[in-house]
């Protein structure tokens, strides 16, 4: 059983400015010629604190990630000065897992001795791709040359490094792609995410779809990539820990298992969300998008937070159900218990279950004491549609 005081308490921070705007990206990024600095870092700071005091019970924190944007292009010093204000205010676990996101360019890798000075201890490396077509096509920064440098170091700096990839672009073809994996096994990495190209609105890529002009690859495509790209890090020793995340054993990441298993979590920065322990009970927290309006309603009694629900029981047995099957350790039903406060059966349709266990999708171990679901690697293909089958809330 995983309740929630149980998983202990991550941090998410969010540094919201990029060089420049990625046209597949739907993330709070914004480019800035002159971001004031020092002045987010300063709501950022406040805002943790203020809100560190609605907490009731106070636990140590036992991850943070710096996630963007582009946090590798924060000052090393405003990192250090943000995490011994977390330290102060919450105490680290002694095994605590610092994470701080970085772009691959030759400036930003030159930071990563300074980042570790400061107490980071994993980067997670958003290299997306071997290949220079495929680089500027995703409309990034780095060359393959850079990325691969930049890997080495963030390796030789902390040892804990976590490589993003995209894959099912239009035309990419699954031997070449295959191939490149070979690359990438050789940088080393102890964790690999491996994401399918979407088409998300707001994008570049999404203006160009709807013009015709990108067409991404079919569904059964992307299928093939996954089982193939699944299969080939399997036999390299990865272990598929979730949906889209591989790692050696060891190396999972704690923070997003932390939200995966339904921990809590503070979303602290602009546009940031959180699950967070308040008083009234476990409250979902939406910080202001843009970073001006953030650095302002920060200092102001709503803290910068824009939307602050406290969560209902089924919501909470609903959301443990969404994550809990993204880990190939799979859904303990007793959590849905522990924050939904009913019998887990009252929340999960049966006759869904033996369906989906009939089709390969699912599979279970409901006569021991901790009841378990799994998805089964195919049902992590369609994931959606298992889990709305599954829940009744
Ligand atoms: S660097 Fe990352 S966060 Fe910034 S625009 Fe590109 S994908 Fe988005």
């Amino acid at each position: 059983m995983a309740p929630i005081q149980q998983e202990g308490l991550s941090l998410y921070i969010h540094w919201p400015w990029c060089k420049k705007k990625c046209p597949y990206c739907d993330f709070n990024s914004h480019v800035a010629a002159d971001a004031p600095i020092e002045d987010y870092l300063n709501a950022v700071k406040h805002q943790l604190v203020s809100l560190s005091k609605q907490i009731p019970s106070k636990h140590s924190l036992t991850s943070i990630f710096f996630g963007g944007g582009t946090p590798s292009l924060m000052p090393a010093a405003g990192v250090e000065n943000l995490l011994s204000t977390a330290e102060k205010t919450f105490g680290f676990a002694e095994d605590i897992e610092i994470t701080l996101e970085a772009n691959p360019t030759s400036s930003e890798a030159k930071k990563f001795n300074d980042f570790v000075s400061a107490g980071v201890n994993r980067f997670s490396v958003g290299m997306q791709s071997l290949t220079e077509s495929e680089l500027q096509f995703l409309g990034r920064e780095h060359s393959v040359t850079e990325a691969m440098h930049a890997i080495e170091a963030a390796q030789t700096a902390c040892g804990n490094v976590n490589l993003d990839l995209i894959y099912g672009l239009p035309d990419q073809d699954l031997p070449t792609w295959l191939n490149h994996l070979d690359d990438v096994f050789k940088l080393g990495t102890q964790h690999i995410s491996c994401y399918q190209l979407t088409i998300e609105k707001n994008t570049g890529f999404y203006a160009d779809w709807r013009k015709g002009r990108l067409k991404p690859a079919p569904e059964h495509i992307q299928a093939d990539f996954y089982e193939q790209t699944t299969a080939k890090l399997l036999d390299k020793g990865y272990e598929h820990y979730e949906v889209s995340n591989y790692a050696k054993p060891g190396y999972e990441c704690k923070h997003n298992r932390n939200i995966w298993r339904y921990g809590g979590y503070l979303g602290i920065g602009a546009g940031a969300h959180g699950r967070t322990p308040l008083t009234d009970g476990l409250t979902a927290t939406r910080n202001y998008k843009m970073p001006n309006k953030f650095i302002t309603e920060a200092h102001s009694p709503n803290l910068g937070i824009f939307e602050h629900d406290v969560l209902s029981p089924e919501i909470q047995a609903f959301e443990a159900t969404l994550l809990g099957l993204r880990l190939k350790e799979g859904l303990p039903l007793k959590r849905l218990e522990a924050v939904g406060g009913q019998p887990w059966h009252n929340f999960i349709d049966v006759k869904a279950i033996d369906m989906l266990v009939e089709n390969g999708f699912l599979m279970t171990d409901l006569q021991s004491d901790n009841p378990m679901l799994y998805a089964t690697p195919a049902g992590f293909l369609i994931l959606d549609s298992v889990i709305e089958h599954l829940i009744k809330v």
